[in-house]
This record gives structure tokens, C-alpha cells and sequence, in this order.
């Protein structure tokens, strides 16, 4: 690519401050210098003799040759600099030279042809003297500054769609806490996308559990097998050892028999591996799906989501499905005691260190929440008294369409080619699974309508699933040059000028940031509904949270806090980090349920 240089050389020779004296000067290096100095000289009324002529042609050679290296160096280092922007082996590089030193003196333009190239070897370098630079140029300047600002114009209007102000962040609140509300109460209960689901979970630990809990976590990147061990008293605190087992994807879109068979395998490998093949003991399973809980230690699954598919299982109990799975095995017994959430899990494991943590909150491959309702409020089960834990599902928020008019088209585009079209809307503007997809899509429009990469789709960029959200992350982290930003996409297969890399770090920034205020957005109207339930002014909670885009992502967390902050002004929020929370969790629900059933069989 032909990169122009624009030089206008004057500096070096102002000490030759008139037109005159500088026509002079260049006369003077002719090649008979020593007679034109001399003619110089008298003209200048001095009377000269041949040595004084001979030093003045040698001064005038050794001022103009300083002028020209000088010159040559800082074009070397502007030239090497482009070489590195590009990434290129060889620079093939145009300069657009004007002045009247370049263009009349009789060697000037020689010796900083020489120069340059001596510098900078491995630059194919090529003069251009411009025609009125100044006049010319500037016409041109302004043409290209049109066309670029015509493009900026045209990538903001699209990315103002993307920027939510503070009213619609208010509409927003306004709408979950409708939708909440929907979802508790009986009669719209089944049409609503915000499901509100039951957890059973209505006590919290109270630091007097103990004992040996196996804990099982389906349903996020990873699926583990976890033991731990709670104790209570001085050593009071939580042991846990775990082992990360995949699921291929054969099994996780084969039969439901064949799921569980695989998960009751996996246990068996564990217990072998922990030295305790055929122990018995309570099992708690987090299994971060959205499921119809009747009581504790029953749980219907209501739909697959996050790219699950396995048949046969929807409909169904899953603690039915994992008991049927080890008795086919015959090998040892588990007494599976909760079902539970990641997110309940979250607010348990945060619960365990802070008791004003009466909210869980996910971040992660999927978006979800669950927070303290009270009973009367929880319309789907029997009872006024208390509390209970509340699984929102707000992943589904908008199912309905009443996001709709925040959505882009480029979340249409991304809801379409997944694997559950029309659902999760509110996930999949918010959570790590999507981020990476919509901000692909930004690309590939701004590429075809000529506002980026020149204009050419590579591929790469074709691809679905390239821009995961953790380059999102590396892309936006502040200590970040745009050379590495550059290092990034070239990774990716995105070969980017300088200019690129500017535009795809916004676009990361905006897809973000809007996430980020969506969550706080759903926070903000959870926050108020507890405060609002018990008639507070003001409301003290914390809010445990999980999962890898909440805690990897250099601005997510924080610009998500200010949200929460500026919505729901009358609360005052913590957030605390749950440490594992679906893995721990699973086991402290489960402590929590053995010490509330062996204090009634006592
Ligand atoms: P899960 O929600 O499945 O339990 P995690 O909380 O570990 O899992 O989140 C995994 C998701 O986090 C991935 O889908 C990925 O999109 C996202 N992610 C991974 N690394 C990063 C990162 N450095 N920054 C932001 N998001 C990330
Ligand atoms: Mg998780």
C-alpha cells in the first residue's frame, strides 16, 4: 500500500533568512562554488580573497548537508514507524515533498534521497514533489476529511442505536418490575416470559452446618463434580475439591438416558478419584436451567437453553432422571437432598459470609437472577409466612416483545441464527455467549457499507463464533495499545489498519456498556421491589455474584454498579463476588436442608 508524506522543508537553512540571500546560497554550491562565492561575496561589499571563498563554498556544503540529513533521519523515523503500524516486511512508500529548498537547490533533493534510503533499507521510497502543496492540498484535505467524517457520521447513527439513555434505562426498570410481577401472580403466571420460579430455598446458613456434601454443576461452561466439606464452630468454613469433565456435544444433543448416564459416570470417576468409591452421600445439583421446582428435591425442566438439547428431558424431573441414571449403574447411592440454581447457589455462597446478601446475580455464558420475595407475594406456592428464594429467569425478559424497541437489528441477527431463536432475548444482549456475536455483526455491517476493513469481508469475520467475549475483555483493557489491539484481530484473521482498530475497540465499548446497563437496569427494579415489599425508605443489600464476564471484564462490573446506583437511588447496594458460588452453593443448600431435616427428626 503507497502511504504519502507530506514534507514541507524550510527549517534548517532560516539563518539564510531573505530570498535573495537563499538564491544565493544555493547558487554558491554550483560547481564552480569557489567563483560564485566570490561573486557573492562582493556583491555583499566584501572584498574576499581566495581562501575566504573557498571556506564560505565549504560552510554553505556543510550546512545544506546537515539540512538534508536531519531532514532524512526524522523521515526514517516517521517511515519506520509506518513499517511497524502495518506490520509490513517491506514499506513501499510514497513522499509528497514541497519547498523551495527541495526544489532549487542543486543537490538538496539528492543527498535526502540518498539519506533516507541509506536509513531505512528495508522502505521502497518514493519523491513526489507536489504542485502547490498548500492550495492544491488543502482542497484535498478537505475532501478526504469529508469522506471520513461522512463514515463516522454513518458508524455513530448505527452505534446511537446501541447507546441507551437514562429515560429508556428507566423504562427499562420500569418494565422487569411489570414483568415480575406477572410472573409471581397466579393468573399470568403462564403466559409470562419472566418466569419468577419457586426455589423452596427459604432459610439461609446460619454457620452451625457441617458434614461431607457431594455437589454436581451442570449447566455451565464446564460441568463438575465437586465434593465439600462444611464445618462449623472455630473452624467453621467450606473444603472443596472439584473435577472439571466435559460433555461432547453428541451426548449433550443425544437422548436424556445418555446425559445422565454420562453425569452418573463422571460421579463414579470422582468418588474413585477422591479414594471413596462406593460412599454414600448427600448430593445438592446445580443445574443452571430453567426448571419447575416443586419442592426442594424436585425440579421440572421447563426448556433447555445455553446450547443443551438432549431429548426427553423437558417435562421431566431431573432428580427423577439422575436416580434412574445410578440405579441403572448399581454401583452406589446417593441421596440427591436440592435442586438448585446457579444463581441460588451464588446468593447462598455469598449468604455464607454476608447476611444482607439477599440476592444472587449470574454474569457469565447466560444472564440470570434470584433474590428474597416474600411468601405472600410467591403466589405459585401455599403459605404467607417468610420468605423464599425466587429464580427470576430474566434471561427471558422481552420474550414477549416488549423489549423490543431497544433491540437492534443486530440482536435480531444473533437471536435468529442461535440455537433458540425468539428466546432469551434479554440474555443475549446482556451475557458472554452473545456479546462477542453482536459486535461481529456491527463489523460485518460497518465492512459491506465500506465503513471499515476497506470495505473487505474476509472469511474470518464470516465466521460465526470467532469474536468470543473474552477478546471483548482484552480489547477494552485500558493498558492496552492499538498496536495490541491490532495483535488481536490479526489473530482473529482481521487484518486492521490503525484506524480500524480505533473503530472496533467503540464498537466493543458500546456493546459492552449497553450490557452492562441492561443488567443494572433488571438489578435496579430487583433492588426496589425488596425495598418497596417491606415498606423501606431505604434498603441495605447485597447482591452475590458470579460468573466470568461480571469479573474478567475491565469496566462491566463497575459501569453495571453506576447503573444500579442512579436507578435505584433510595438503595444502598453491595456487591460481592461469590467465590465458586454454583459449585459451594449446591453443597451449603444442601447443608442448610440436613440441618433444618435432622433438627425436626430430633
Ligand atoms: P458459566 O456462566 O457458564 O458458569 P462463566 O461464568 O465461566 O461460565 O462464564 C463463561 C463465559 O464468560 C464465556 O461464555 C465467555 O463468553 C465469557 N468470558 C470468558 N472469558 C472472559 C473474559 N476474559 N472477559 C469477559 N468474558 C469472558
Ligand atoms: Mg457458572
Amino acid at each position: 500500500m503507497e502511504q504519502c508524506i507530506l514534507v514541507r522543508h524550510l527549517a534548517p537553512l532560516r539563518r539564510l533568512q531573505s530570498s535573495r540571500q537563499q538564491t544565493l546560497a544555493q547558487s554558491i554550491e554550483e560547481k564552480d562554488g569557489t567563483r560564485k562565492a566570490r561573486e557573492v561575496l562582493v556583491r555583499l561589499g566584501l572584498d574576499p580573497t581566495q581562501e575566504d571563498c573557498v571556506a564560505t563554498h565549504r560552510i554553505c556544503q556543510i550546512v545544506s548537508t546537515r539540512s538534508a540529513s536531519l531532514c532524512a533521519a526524522t523521515l526514517a523515523a516517521v517511515l519506520r514507524r509506518i513499517k511497524e503500524n502495518k506490520g509490513e516486511e517491506r514499506l513501499r512508500s510514497t513522499i509528497g515533498v514541497d519547498g523551495s529548498v527541495y526544489k532549487k537547490h542543486p543537490h538538496f533533493a539528492k543527498r535526502l534521497h540518498k539519506a533516507v534510503r541509506r536509513l531505512v533499507p528495508d522502505c521502497d521510497v518514493r519523491f513526489l514533489r507536489s504542485e502547490d502543496g498548500s492550495g492544491k492540498g488543502a482542497a484535498m484535505v478537505t475532501a478526504v476529511a469529508y469522506r471520513l467524517a461522512d463514515q463516522h457520521r454513518a458508524r455513530q447513527k448505527t452505534l446511537e442505536a446501541l447507546k441507551l439513555s437514562r429515560e429508556q434505562l428507566l423504562e427499562v426498570k420500569r418494565r422487569m418490575n411489570v414483568e415480575m410481577q406477572r410472573g409471581l401472580s397466579k393468573e399470568t403466571h403462564a403466559l409470562a416470559p419472566v418466569k419468577m420460579l419457586p426455589t423452596y430455598v427459604c432459610a439461609t446458613p446460619d454457620g452451625t452446618e457441617k458434614g461431607d456434601f457431594l455437589a454436581l454443576d451442570l449447566g455451565g461452561t464446564n460441568f463438575r463434580v465437586l465434593l465439600v466439606r462444611v464445618r462449623n464452630g472455630k473452624r467453621r468454613g467450606v473444603e472443596m475439591h472439584n473435577k472439571i469433565y466435559s460433555i461432547p456435544q453428541e451426548v449433550m444433543h443425544g437422548t436424556g438416558d445418555e446425559l445422565f448416564d454420562h453425569i452418573v459416570q463422571c460421579i463414579a470417576d470422582f468418588l474413585e478419584y477422591m479414594g471413596m468409591k462406593g460412599v454414600s452421600l448427600p448430593l445438592g445439583f446445580t443445574f443452571s436451567f430453567p426448571c419447575q421446582q416443586n419442592s426442594l428435591d424436585e425440579s421440572i425442566l421447563l426448556k433447555w437453553t445455553k446450547g443443551f438439547k438432549a431429548s426427553g428431558c423437558e417435562g421431566e424431573d431431573v432428580v427423577t432422571l439422575l436416580k434412574e441414571a445410578i440405579h441403572r449403574r448399581e454401583e452406589f447411592d446417593l441421596d440427591v437432598v436440592a435442586v438448585v440454581n446457579d444463581t441460588v447457589g451464588t446468593m447462598m455462597t455469598c449468604g455464607y459470609e454476608d447476611p444482607h446478601c439477599e440476592v444472587g446475580l449470574i454474569v457469565g455464558t447466560g444472564s440470570n437472577a434470584c433474590y428474597m420475595e416474600e411468601m405472600r407475594n410467591v403466589e405459585l406456592v401455599e403459605g404467607e409466612e417468610g420468605r423464599m428464594c425466587v429464580n427470576m429467569e430474566w434471561g427471558a425478559f422481552g420474550d414477549n416483545g416488549c423489549l423490543d424497541d431497544f433491540r437492534t437489528e443486530f440482536d435480531v441477527a444473533v437471536d435468529e441464527l442461535s440455537l433458540n431463536p425468539g428466546r432469551q432475548r434479554f440474555e443475549k444482549m446482556i451475557s458472554g455467549m452473545y456479546l462477542g456475536e453482536i459486535v461481529r455483526n456491527i463489523l460485518i455491517d460497518f465492512t459491506k457499507r465500506g465503513l471499515l476493513f476497506r470495505g473487505r469481508i474476509s472469511e474470518r469475520l464470516k465466521t460465526r463464533g470467532i469474536f468470543e467475549t473474552k477478546f471483548l475483555s482484552q480489547i477494552e483493557s485500558d493498558c492496552l495499545a492499538l498496536l495490541q489491539v491490532r495483535a488481536i484481530l490479526h489473530h482473529l484473521g482481521l487484518e486492521s489498519t490503525c484506524d480500524d482498530s480505533i473503530i472496533v475497540k467503540e464498537v466493543c465499548i458500546v456493546v459492552a456498556r449497553r450490557a452492562a446497563q441492561l443488567c443494572g437496569a433488571g438489578m435496579a427494579a430487583v433492588v426496589d421491589k425488596i425495598r418497596e415489599n417491606r415498606g423501606l425508605d431505604t434498603l441495605k443489600v447485597t447482591v452475590g455474584v458470579d460468573g466470568t464476564l461480571y469479573k474478567l471484564h475491565p469496566h462491566f462490573a463497575q459501569v453495571m454498579h453506576e447503573t444500579v446506583k442512579d436507578l435505584a437511588p433510595k438503595c444502598d447496594v453491595s456487591f460481592l463476588e461469590s467465590e465458586d458460588g454454583s459449585g459451594k452453593g449446591a453443597a451449603l443448600i444442601t447443608a442448610v436442608a440436613c440441618r433444618i431435616r435432622d433438627a425436626g427428626q430430633r
